[in-house]
């Protein structure tokens, strides 16, 4: 029961565009492709309706007869819209230090 703060599915949906980028650019991640050099990314892979949400772009069963939450393996993929070059992150550990950063700030 008590996984306290665990990061879940639901917060990992909320993690916003701009937000992901801020992360990013704070990292000194680039998002100009590694294959190619173009910088046009698009960070999906779905969305929220009517929304401009990321999401968790892949989700994998870690153990092959469970497919819980805890279990899965939550990425946002990055990939480059001119030659298709995928990169995943652990959209988790992200998801929570945003969260920090959000807490710390006080928000906007
Ligand atoms: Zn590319």
């Amino acid at each position: 029961m008590a996984e306290d703060n665990e990061i879940n599915a639901t917060d990992i949906q909320s993690v916003k565009f701009d937000e992901l980028v801020n992360f990013f650019t704070s990292k000194k991640i680039e998002l100009k492709c590694k294959e190619c050099g173009v910088v046009d990314p698009a960070i999906t892979s779905a969305r929220k309706e009517n929304e401009d949400i990321l999401y968790a772009a892949v989700s994998q069963s870690l153990i092959a007869n469970e497919s819980s939450e805890a279990n899965t393996l939550f990425y946002f993929n990055v990939s480059c819209q001119n030659c298709g070059y995928v990169r995943l992150f652990n959209a988790k550990g992200i998801t929570e230090q945003i969260h920090k950063s959000k807490n710390t700030e006080g928000g906007e």
